[in-house]
């Protein structure tokens, strides 16, 4: 059996291809860190696996052998053509040539009839969060994210919401998932060798979420509110945004149990829900506060 060096050597002199760089192909070719993923992953006889960018398919040769389906999306037809050659006396094998950011997800899993979804993935480095988002936001029937991300990234996202690495995404992991980190990986296991460290992190679907809120939209759009001015206090962040004055924010954190001097970076997800909640409340029983969620949507997409 060929180690996933030789694989991956032999399938770029074959089909005499060179990675493209702007598709963020580095190529994974660490037997380890595969091993770690696919262990990681936790995959059952009954799972059907979703691969974002299977490259090659060092990664997938290995979920194939474990998994009741495993349905690979990957823009390059290049590397569709290769997958195409080497998987196709699998039948658990389906490969779809387009950009994951545009595929239907949803109605995918729907159609499919896929039951214990499961996400595993080498992502491309400059979409992660896009395609993180996209899983999440879209409220997938699935069990678990397993992916290989960016050092740096995956300690924002697996970070503590409060902590000094978090930032506006962080709520939104911990609101959907349990986060876990599972491996840093150097650059030296990767074909081209990428100019970052990278990380293997896990992450599980919750059940129920953490907090409870009576407008989800509006908890996010104030988390984005607050880190997009992380160096002032809140107080200052929601005035100097002109939906409402420093005495409307200043009563709103009286209100929530908050010190007026806190800045929005160090609240933790139960003072954002909160405080989402109070403005919700005042939304519906004060006139003046009324506008507060139009210009909130309005302004932070
Ligand atoms: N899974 C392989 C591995 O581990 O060796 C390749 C991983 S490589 C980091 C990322 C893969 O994502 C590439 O094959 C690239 O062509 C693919 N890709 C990039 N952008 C994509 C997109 N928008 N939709 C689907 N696949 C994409």
């Amino acid at each position: 059996m060929k180690s996933a060096y030789e694989e991956t050597m032999f399938i770029l002199k074959k089909y005499n291809i060179l990675a493209n760089k702007s598709l963020g192909q580095n190529f994974l070719i660490d037997d380890e860190v595969i091993e770690s993923i696919v262990e990681t992953a936790n995959i059952k006889k009954e799972d059907t696996i979703i691969e974002i960018g299977p490259g090659l398919g060092t990664l997938t040769n290995k979920l194939l052998e474990k998994a009741k389906k495993v349905i690979a999306i990957e823009l390059d037809k290049r590397m569709v053509n290769i997958l195409n050659d080497r998987f196709s006396l699998y039948n658990n094998f389906e490969i779809i040539n387009e950009d994951v950011l545009k595929v239907d997800l949803r109605n995918m899993i729907k159609e499919q009839n896929a039951e214990n979804v499961k996400i595993v993935a080498n992502l491309p480095y400059y979409i992660t969060t896009p395609i993180i988002m996209k899983l999440l936001e879209d409220r997938l029937n699935i069990q678990s994210i397993t992916v290989m991300i960016q050092k740096e990234v995956a300690k924002r996202l697996t970070a503590t919401p409060g902590d000094k690495l978090s930032g506006a995404i962080t709520y939104a992991i911990n609101y959907y998932c349990e986060p876990q980190e599972v491996l840093i990986v150097p650059n030296s296991s990767f074909i081209p060798k990428p100019e970052v460290e990278s990380e293997v992190i896990n992450l599980k679907l919750r059940k129920a979420h953490p907090v409870e809120l009576t407008n989800e939209k509006l908890f996010f759009k104030l988390i984005k509110l607050a880190f997009m001015q992380r160096r002032k206090t809140l107080i200052n962040g929601l005035s100097n945004s002109g939906r409402v004055d420093k005495k409307q924010a200043k009563e709103l954190l009286e209100k929530v149990g908050l010190d007026e001097k806190v800045r929005g970076e160090s609240l933790s997800m139960q003072d954002f829900a909160n405080l989402a909640n109070a403005i919700e409340n005042a939304t519906i029983h004060s006139k003046i506060i009324n506008p507060w969620e139009r210009t909130l949507n309005d302004s932070c997409e």
